[in-house]
């Protein structure tokens, strides 16, 4: 890169925190050109078994790696593993290949890429952003396979024995584990977003990285100096001096509120004036449970369970929902861990019972309507989840609920599943609390005759905010409407938590509100019991929470909900922050923080 490109800075996905800075190491673009040839008839045998040796040949180097890994680095990067041996082995991707090289007669690169391209395309126009995402790990596995068949090998990351950073178009798993192992500082990739692979198995082991820079790997070059911000999402390539003393402070900053944070990683969490509110985590996948010690989570306020149906070609059965949560209820103990039953439908689904495709994803067949639609499913983990309870303080919760009937619905399978477990002796927990998440304004308009029903609330923001301002959470274009302090999502809120406490049960929140600092005045003030949240910003929230005093929040909250506009409402909270609270949002860095190692920006004095 020429030397005027000084600070450029590019944008792309914040996947995993850290700052780094440090010389890029380019790593080749993953589509090496292929050419397209065609062949004899007499040749075509011969091609469609080199597909296929190729085809064995990356089986038995996925296993390799699973072996070479086992036991030292986090399950996550297992389950990326066994999603590719599952693509590999996958037939309907390969016949279709296979297809191409004899209708074609062509050779079976050029065969793969043109399969591989189809797919991408239906890919493409698949609405939810998790399994668009899932198109990157066919394109990895493609690539696997052409690898083979070209004789290109890719780098160890191990060997390399300076810091470095990582540029690359994507990365496979076990690539991303072998940093873990090895000197280099951090990644950064063309494509991926904070639910991609390579993003899931860097925060998992905690390697700063910046994913879906889109052409990062055409702007940097060997040995450019980069500084990589995977807090913002940013990286800037040959910073000036000015730029790596920014960032060495920034970093320094962040170090050193970290450390400062660290302890408030340990309950309790109540106000000054003594008023509890639980801080727990919510969890993505298993793997993340060693982060409820970490940052001194009060139990899982949400377990979100649709991975464990995600990227695979048959529906998992009811003895591995029953590890699954045996686990977490083992691991979570004194506290208690909320299972949701799955929350998926429509397209979402790999394996079968593949659903028509939906004008209206949104306001389709997803969730506690797809588990009641096909009862066996649900019950198959209802049971898992039942028999874990035997194990530890497990809640059982229903998604997207709408009306009573479906409450009743669930409740009766759940019963049925009851008897069943007694019939053959299986322990479980026949006092299991059972909850459901308040995400559709009629389950708040119906939360009185709701409460009734169940044993607790938990409010699902990211979808109340979506059904109540009818804007698609994930659609760009109307982002700048989806505002968490509408005043219609704040009584939303308030009218929930009062028909809850009314009838004596506990409401949580476990949406992205709940671990906003800034929103934390008005959620103490409408008097949420529980708040659940990525595990990482339970510090953040402790400290700030123990800062207030419970009295002085709920008449703010009842002056907040006497305005008629977000943007009054947030105003208002801004001028308290800064003339109320200011002591309970401090947090100060040390003075002189002491640097540690993995800022490398040479060009800086930084003594
Ligand atoms: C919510 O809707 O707020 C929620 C926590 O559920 P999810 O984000 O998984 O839909
Ligand atoms: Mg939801």
């Amino acid at each position: 890169m020429a030397r005027e490109d000084q600070n450029l800075v590019l944008k792309g996905i914040a996947a995993s925190e850290g700052i780094v800075a440090g010389p890029a190491f380019v790593m080749t673009s993953a589509r090496l050109p292929i050419p397209k040839r065609i062949l004899d008839p007499g040749l075509i045998p011969a091609e469609v078994e080199r597909l296929r040796k190729a085809l064995r040949e990356a089986v038995h180097e996925l296993e390799d790696v699973k072996k070479e890994f086992q036991g030292a680095v986090t399950r996550e990067v297992f389950s990326i593993i066994d999603t590719h041996s599952m693509l590999i082995q996958d037939e309907s991707l390969w016949s279709e290949v296979e297809r191409k090289i004899q209708d074609g007669q062509i050779n079976v690169e050029w065969a793969i890429r043109k399969t591989i391209d189809e797919w991408l395309k239906v890919f493409a126009s698949i609405r939810d952003d998790y399994l668009r995402e899932r198109s990157q790990e066919v394109e990895l596995v493609a690539q696997r396979v052409l690898d083979k068949l070209i004789g290109h090998k890719d780098k160890d990351l191990r060997q390399i024995d300076q810091p470095v950073i990582i540029v690359a178009h994507d990365l496979r798993p076990e690539q991303t584990a072998q940093m873990f192992f090895s000197k280099v500082l951090g990644f950064s990739t063309d494509i991926g977003s904070a639910t991609s692979h390579t993003a899931i198995v860097a925060r998992s082991l905690e390697i700063p990285a910046v994913v879906g820079l889109k052409n990062i790997t055409h702007l940097v070059e060997d040995g450019d100096l980069i500084i990589l911000d995977g807090i913002e999402g940013n990286v800037i390539v040959n910073p000036d001096d000015q730029l790596c003393r920014k960032y060495f402070d920034r970093r320094a900053e962040w170090e050193s509120i970290n450390k400062l944070l660290q302890e408030y990683s340990t309950p309790p969490s109540r106000t000054k004036d003594g008023f509890q509110v639980q801080l727990s985590a919510n969890l993505e996948i298993l793997d993340e449970i060693h982060f409820l010690s970490k940052y001194g989570a009060e139990g899982v306020g949400l377990y979100r369970t649709e991975y464990l149906y995600l990227n695979r070609d048959r529906l998992p059965n009811e003895e591995e929902h029953f590890e699954n949560y045996r686990k977490l209820a083992e691991v979570v103990e004194p506290y208690q861990a909320t299972i949701r039953t799955f929350d998926l439908g429509g397209d979402k689904f790999i394996s079968e019972p593949k659903a028509a495709a939906e004008m209206n994803p949104a306001l389709g067949l997803r969730a506690i309507r797809f588990c009641l639609r096909h009862p066996d499913i649900f019950k198959t983990q209802i049971r898992g989840i039942l028999r874990a309870s035997a194990f530890g303080k497990i809640r059982m919760m229903f998604p997207l609920i709408s009306d009573l009937e479906e409450v009743l619905e669930a409740k009766k399978i759940m019963r049925e599943a009851m008897d069943e477990l007694d019939r053959e002796g299986v322990k479980f927990d026949p006092a299991i609390p059972v909850g459901i998440m308040v995400e559709v304004p009629s389950a708040v308009l119906m939360a009185d005759k709701l409460a009734e029903q169940v044993d607790f609330f938990s409010i699902g923001t990211n979808d109340l905010i979506q059904y109540v301002l009818a804007i698609d959470r994930v659609n760009e274009y109307v982002s700048y409407l989806y505002q968490p302090l509408h005043p219609a999502v704040l009584w939303m809120i308030k009218r929930t938590v009062d028909a809850g406490h009314q009838a004596g049960i506990q409401v949580a929140m476990c949406g992205e509100m709940a671990g906003d600092i800034y929103l934390l005045p008005i959620l103490v003030g409408l008097g949420l019991d529980q708040l659940s949240m990525p595990a990482r910003l339970i510090p953040r929230v402790r400290k700030v929470l123990r800062g207030f005093q419970a009295g002085e929040l709920k008449p703010v909250a009842e002056e907040l909900l006497k305005f008629s506009t977000a943007e009054k409402i947030k105003t208002r909270l801004q001028e308290l922050a800064k003339k109320e609270w200011a002591e309970a949002y401090r947090m100060e860095p040390e003075k002189n923080p002491e640097p540690s190692g993995g800022f490398l920006c040479q060009k800086s004095d930084q003594s």
